[in-house]
C-alpha cells in the first residue's frame, strides 16, 4: 500500500498537447519534458507524445537527453540549458542537439552536429548577447538549424519588456535564414501573441494542464487544458485532541476546541511546501480541510473534525480536482511550476 503517490493521466497530457496543436495550426510543437516532465514522468510522457506525432522534444540537460534516448525515444532532442562541453561524445552518440549560448562555441562543435543558437534578447539569462552583425558573421557557413529566444515577462501585459525583446530578436532574424525560429513557451501561445509563434513553439506548463494568470488584460486566452496529475497520501493515524493541545514542531498551532486530527503520510521531503505550515489545505473526505501546525519532513497533520469518519489507511488528496497546483502555490507563496517540480522522487508514480 503506497504512502504517498501521484496519479498521472497520459490521456490528459495527450489531450493538452492536441489543444496546443490545434491552437497553433501549422506551427510545429516541441513539447518541453525537462525536469522529468515537470515530475509527470519524462519517459512515459515523451513516449506518449511521440505516439501523438511529435518530432522534437526539449530537455534542459545532456543527462536528461541521454536518458530519453536510452529509453528509446526517437524524436530530435533539443538540450536547452547545458554547456557544450557537458555533451562531449553524447551529442553524436545519443543524437542530441545542443543549444549554444555563446558564439565561440560554434567553432568547437563536433563535426556533423547542427545546433540552435539562443539569443539573449533582453532577459539577461542564457543566450548570446551581442550585436546583430557579430551574430550574423559568426553563424555564416555553420550548421545552424534554429535560432531562439525566451521571454522574461510574457504573462505581464503591463510591461513593455516582451515588445522590447521581440523587437531586438526581429532585428536579428531579419538578417538570417534559418530553418527553425522559436520564441514561445506556454504564455505567448495562450495569450495569442501569434507573431511570436513563427514556425516552432516550446510549451511545457500547458501540456501538464496549467496556464499562468495574466497581469493586466491579455489579448486572448486560447488554451483549454486541464491538470493531468493528482497527488495523494494515506492517513497514518487518527486521534482526538482536547482543547489546549499543541500541535507539531514549535507548537505553532493550539487546538482551541477539541479536535479530531489525522496524520498524513507526506511532508516536505515529499515536496509538500513547508510554507503550507498552518495555512495550507488538503482534500479529505471530499472537503477542503486545514493543515495544522508545521509541515514536517515525512508527515503533515490535518483537521478532520468535519469529516470524522476518516480512518487509518484512507487517502487524502494533496493536489487534484478542487485543489490544483496554482491554489497550493498561492497558499505557499510560490508558483505552480515549483509545486509540480518539487514533488520528490520518493513519491511513487502511477499512470492511470
Ligand atoms: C521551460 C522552458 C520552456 C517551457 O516553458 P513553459 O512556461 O512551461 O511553457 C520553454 N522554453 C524554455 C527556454 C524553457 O526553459
Amino acid at each position: 500500500m503506497l504512502r504517498s503517490w501521484v496519479e498521472v493521466s497520459l490521456d490528459r497530457i495527450a489531450a493538452n498537447y492536441r489543444a496546443v496543436k490545434e491552437t497553433v495550426g501549422a506551427v510545429e510543437v516541441m513539447p518541453v519534458v525537462k525536469a522529468d516532465a515537470y515530475r509527470h514522468g519524462a519517459s512515459a510522457v515523451a513516449h506518449r507524445l511521440e505516439e501523438e506525432g511529435v518530432r522534437w522534444l526539449a530537455v534542459s540537460s545532456v543527462s536528461e537527453g541521454v536518458r530519453l534516448r536510452e529509453e528509446g525515444l526517437r524524436s530530435r532532442l533539443l538540450v536547452m540549458a547545458d554547456t557544450l562541453a557537458a555533451g562531449a561524445d553524447a551529442w553524436r552518440s545519443h543524437r542530441l542537439t545542443p543549444v549554444l549560448h555563446r558564439l565561440e562555441d560554434i567553432q568547437r562543435l563536433p563535426a556533423g552536429i547542427s545546433y540552435h543558437l539562443k539569443v539573449d534578447s533582453g532577459m539577461s539569462r542564457l543566450g548570446v548577447r551581442a550585436e546583430p552583425e557579430a551574430i550574423v558573421r559568426a553563424v555564416r557557413g555553420t550548421p545552424i538549424e534554429g535560432i531562439m529566444t525566451h521571454f522574461a515577462s510574457s504573462a505581464n501585459f503591463q510591461s513593455g519588456q516582451t515588445a522590447d525583446q521581440v523587437a531586438t530578436f526581429e532585428e536579428l532574424i531579419s538578417r538570417l535564414s534559418v530553418e527553425y525560429i522559436h520564441l514561445s513557451s506556454t504564455s505567448p501561445i495562450h495569450f495569442g501573441l501569434k507573431t511570436t509563434w513563427r514556425n516552432l513553439v516550446r510549451p511545457g506548463l500547458a501540456l501538464y494542464g496549467y496556464v499562468s494568470a495574466s497581469r493586466g488584460p491579455a489579448p486572448a486566452h486560447l488554451l483549454k487544458v486541464a491538470p493531468a496529475l493528482t497527488w495523494k497520501a494515506r492517513i497514518l493515524l487518527v486521534k482526538d485532541l482536547p482543547a489546549g493541545a499543541r500541535i507539531g514542531y514549535g507548537g505553532l498551532c493550539t487546538a482551541e476546541t477539541p479536535l479530531r486530527i489525522a496524520i498524513v503520510g507526506a511532508g516536505y521531503a515529499d515536496g509538500l511546501p513547508h510554507r503550507l505550515s498552518n495555512r495550507g489545505q488538503v482534500l479529505a473526505g471530499g472537503q477542503l480541510v486545514p493543515i495544522l501546525g508545521a509541515v514536517s519532513m515525512d508527515v503533515t497533520t490535518i483537521d478532520i473534525s468535519s469529516v470524522p469518519h476518516l480512518d487509518i489507511g484512507d487517502e487524502v488528496t494533496l493536489l487534484g480536482p478542487g485543489l490544483d497546483a496554482q491554489a497550493m502555490a498561492r497558499a505557499a507563496s510560490t508558483i505552480a511550476y515549483a509545486v509540480l517540480c518539487g514533488i520528490n522522487s520518493r513519491v511513487s508514480r502511477v499512470f492511470v
